[in-house]
């Protein structure tokens, strides 16, 4: 924890991962845990951990990067993530900086500041979860928590040359966790090695009932394969992920990729998403569509920021939202509403709903022949800053090669495989099967 701070106070005024600190609560736990070393039961013991500021936290502020819950300083319960990790004694050094509600591929819809890429500070470090990848990337702490709705955890892993898994949807409690999307949203792990991230993965999920999509599975020991090696694996490889609009280098790493896997004893055959090229249209109506929803609790009654002088209820409800949210936001609560209203339902919701099964069917034909999907985690290496925020539409395309992933709720890693010509990471990308973060982790632990 003192190793924690110290870097803390050496590099975070340049990356600005950090919306909180915690710093008095947890050297106070850390001097108590001193104590117990002894008896110590988990390889998590005593480490320092940083959580995306949508994971509530007991006592801890969590904003979420908004304006609108800027004095929600003091929340009453924590997440069941935070909960278990408690349980195997870590010690949460501070909120992570994000995309405000996690909405965002570069970190840069934060209402509070700009976290930075640590490989190159003019660069955005990726997002939603761009703060998690960061701190972690800058040795700030060993591991953080990420959220993943359409490539949150995966994309600023890539970014920042980190290990993000998105589990399978149901697998890790979403109880704590500010809804964005629910039917997509899923909280992961971010490491520097594919073994830690087995770890902590180990120590977050499992059967909640404060969760009704909470999946009542058996849970394997991760770290039991891990070391098995990728001798007999069969690999698709989807030619989607490696056409139009992926680059040259990015796909010259993840060629290289697989020519280690094939070394290592595995077999890899190009193989087909079809539908995978209307993810982006289909997650932004589905996703929007949702949070519409969701976000409706933030009115200034029962959660957020209420503003000052409105001359009746409506006003304070509708003043309360136009100063409490950010463009983008608004932008998609827009989106979600117009195309859940009466009249458009079926041309839009409705429609999206059914290309979604379709993407989903694409992965469970691939997976009757193949045990794992390998391909890029992004198009590209880390942008600029500043560089894509006058454009949604190409903002939004980052999150292409991961969006699919969530939409069929399979689990997905990214990790790193190599540099740009320009020195910024490049991500790697493994899809599994549902519940089999196993075989993904035993291949990255092989590749890695
Ligand atoms: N970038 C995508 C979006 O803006 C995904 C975000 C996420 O996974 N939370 O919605």
């Amino acid at each position: 924890v003192d190793a924690s701070y110290n870097r803390i106070n050496e590099v975070e005024d340049q990356v600005k991962a950090f919306l909180t600190l915690d710093e008095e609560n947890a050297r106070k736990q850390a001097k108590e845990l001193d104590g117990k070393l002894s008896a110590a039961e988990s390889l998590l013991f005593g480490m320092p951990i940083g959580i995306k500021d949508n994971i509530v936290t007991k006592g801890l502020r969590t904003t979420c990067a908004s304006q609108f819950l800027s004095n929600f300083n003091d929340p009453l319960y924590d997440a069941t993530v935070v909960q278990k990790l408690q349980e195997k004694n870590t010690v949460t050094i501070g909120k992570l900086n994000m995309d405000e509600f996690a909405m965002g591929s570069s970190t840069e819809n934060s209402s509070y500041q700009n976290t930075r890429n640590p490989w190159n500070l003019d660069y955005v470090p990726g997002g939603s979860s761009g703060g998690s990848a960061a701190a972690v990337a800058a040795e700030e702490v060993f591991f953080s928590l990420g959220s993943d709705t359409g490539g949150s955890i995966r994309q600023p892993a890539a970014y920042c040359g980190v290990v993000g898994l998105k589990p399978t949807y149901g697998l890790v409690s979403r109880f704590g966790l500010v809804a964005f999307a629910s039917s997509l949203d899923q909280i992961g792990p971010i490491t520097r090695s594919v073994e830690d991230n087995a770890h902590l993965l180990q120590a977050i999920v499992g059967h909640d009932k404060m969760d009704s999509t909470s999946a009542n599975v058996e849970i394997p020991d991760y770290s039991e394969s891990l070391k098995d090696g990728v001798k007999g694996l069969r690999i698709g490889v989807p030619k989607e992920y490696l056409g139009e609009g992926v680059s040259e280098e990015v796909k010259a790493s993840v060629k290289e990729a697989l020519k280690k896997f094939e070394e290592l004893g595995a077999t890899w055959e190009e193989v087909s998403l079809p539908h995978s090229k209307y993810g982006i249209a289909t997650y932004y109506l589905l996703a929007s569509s949702e949070a519409s929803a969701n976000l409706a609790r933030f009115d200034g009654v029962r959660y957020g920021v209420r503003a000052e002088n409105s001359d009746n209820m409506i006003d304070m409800f509708k003043n309360s939202r136009a100063q409490g949210f950010g463009e983008e936001v608004k932008r998609r609560i827009m989106l979600g509403t117009f195309a859940l209203s009466s009249g458009y339902y079926d041309a839009y919701y409705k429609k999206a709903q059914k290309v979604r099964t379709l993407i989903k069917q694409d992965f469970e034909k691939v997976f009757e022949d193949y045990d794992l999907i390998v391909g890029p985690t992004t198009p590209t290496p880390a942008f600029k800053i500043g560089e894509e925020t006058d454009d949604p539409l190409t903002m939004y395309a980052n999150d292409i090669l991961t969006i699919p992933v969530n939409l069929a709720g399979v689990p997905g890693i990214s990790l790193p495989c190599g540099l740009s010509s320009n020195g910024l990471p490049i991500g790697l990308q493994i899809i599994g099967k549902h519940f089999d973060e196993p075989t993904i982790y035993k291949a990255a632990y092989a590749y890695e």
